[in-house]
């Protein structure tokens, strides 16, 4: 077992490799080769961009580059080594304060003499103030200083920070990757592992829950019942109200302990003390925390409807590769009697155009558009065909 294991599907794991090697005798008194202070980690959701960035950080503090159970690994990987810092954050955006809590950190000399590593998931969340707060750090970084930035794309972060990180590029990790880390890691049989690897289509988080939480497969069953079931307008409608219910659902199981814990928080740091009586300033700040927590919840049932649609659109692409006769293992091997049916009875251009209805409707999610509405209307499309 090594560090690198948790890495799902990625071939830049080699040449990470090298530049552990090479940090290491840089360490011993030899030339950075490889090596270098910055890095941006970037790929599509659930690649496990933060995952490979913990592992490169975790073989860089192992002094045997990576061996995944000396007391410097199982550190890193519990989150609890002095010089590893993860920058983490529930909100949309990370704050100021986040950011300069870290600047002086990432100052220090290591602790454990090797290096000072600061990891920032979700750097596309780093808004301008915070990424200016960022700069000076990662420009003139200390010589042992090393910062593992992570985000979906290189365009996500502020030029002057890209430009001084080394971009590694991650790539959806192929189905049997992914079937095999879950038999491995979960100990789930081959056939769910198989499932769950071509339903998430190389999300790595998404395949685990598919194999490992009965509630998450059935959603996603009834997600896909939907093109099956448009026969009539009350249904389209119908069908509509259920993705969005659904949705909220989610933010529900998502946000309401986090939200409360929050403001619990919150209201401890401002100092509301037994007596019951509130400083001037907390109504203020509560307020501007609800009002984050309010978007945040927002974005959780996005993200779940774009998720069901997304989907819904490989439903359909599979109907059209057997419509086209194209051979090939398709992401819903599971139900393809059913979606063979669906191929028999309609034509090829109909069914690329409720792709397009599906593609559509993300795109105005996206945009902020009214969730039921853009649902309602695409409903009635994919209907029409
Ligand atoms: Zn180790």
């Amino acid at each position: 077992m090594t560090v690198w294991d948790a890495v799902v599907g990625q071939t830049v794991v080699p040449g990470l490799q090298r530049t552990v090697a090479d940090a290491a005798a840089y360490l011993d008194g030899g030339r950075l080769g490889s090596m270098t202070h910055a890095w941006l980690f970037t790929g599509p959701p659930g690649s496990g961009r933060s995952v490979v960035a913990r592992a490169f950080a975790a073989a860089l503090q192992c002094p045997q580059g990576g061996c995944g159970t000396c007391s410097s690994c199982v550190e890193v990987r519990a989150g609890t080594h002095p010089d590893v810092a993860n920058l983490v954050t529930e909100g949309l955006n990370i704050r100021i304060g986040q950011v300069r809590d870290l600047v002086p950190r990432a100052a220090l000399r290591p602790a454990r003499g090797r290096w000072q590593i600061v990891v920032v998931e979700d750097a596309d969340r780093l808004g301008e103030d915070a990424a200016d707060a960022l700069l000076l750090s990662v420009e003139e970084p200390p010589e042992r200083t090393v910062w593992m930035l992570c985000a979906p794309t290189a365009e996500d972060i502020v030029p002057t920070i890209r430009s001084r990180c080394r971009v590694t590029q991650l790539r959806t990790p192929p189905y049997a990757d992914v079937a095999r880390y879950l038999a491995e890691s979960e100990g789930v049989d081959v056939a769910t592992a198989e499932f769950a690897a071509r339903a998430s289509q190389g999300h790595v988080g998404r395949a685990r829950a598919l194999a490992t939480d009965d509630d998450v497969r059935q959603r996603r069953a009834e997600v896909l019942r939907l093109p099956f079931n448009l026969a009539d307008l009350r249904q389209c409608l119908d069908a509509a109200a259920t993705l969005v219910d659904t949705a909220k659902a989610d933010a529900e199981r998502h946000c309401d302990a986090l939200d409360e814990r929050e403001v619990e928080e919150l209201r401890k740091a401002l100092g509301a003390g037994s007596t019951g009586r509130k400083p001037r300033s907390m109504e203020g700040a509560v307020k501007e925390l609800e009002r984050e927590q309010k978007l945040r919840r927002t974005r959780v049932q996005r993200d779940s409807i774009d998720r069901a649609l997304v989907d819904v659109l490989a439903l359909y692409r599979d109907v059209l590769m057997l419509q086209l006769g194209v051979r090939t293992e398709l992401v819903n091997e599971d139900i393809r009697p059913s979606v063979d049916r669906l191929a028999r009875s309609g034509r090829a251009e109909a069914t690329l155009r409720r792709m397009e209805a599906v593609m559509a409707a993300r795109e105005a999610l996206q945009a902020n558009a009214a969730p039921l509405l853009t649902l309602e209307a695409m409903a009635l499309t994919l209907r029409e065909g």
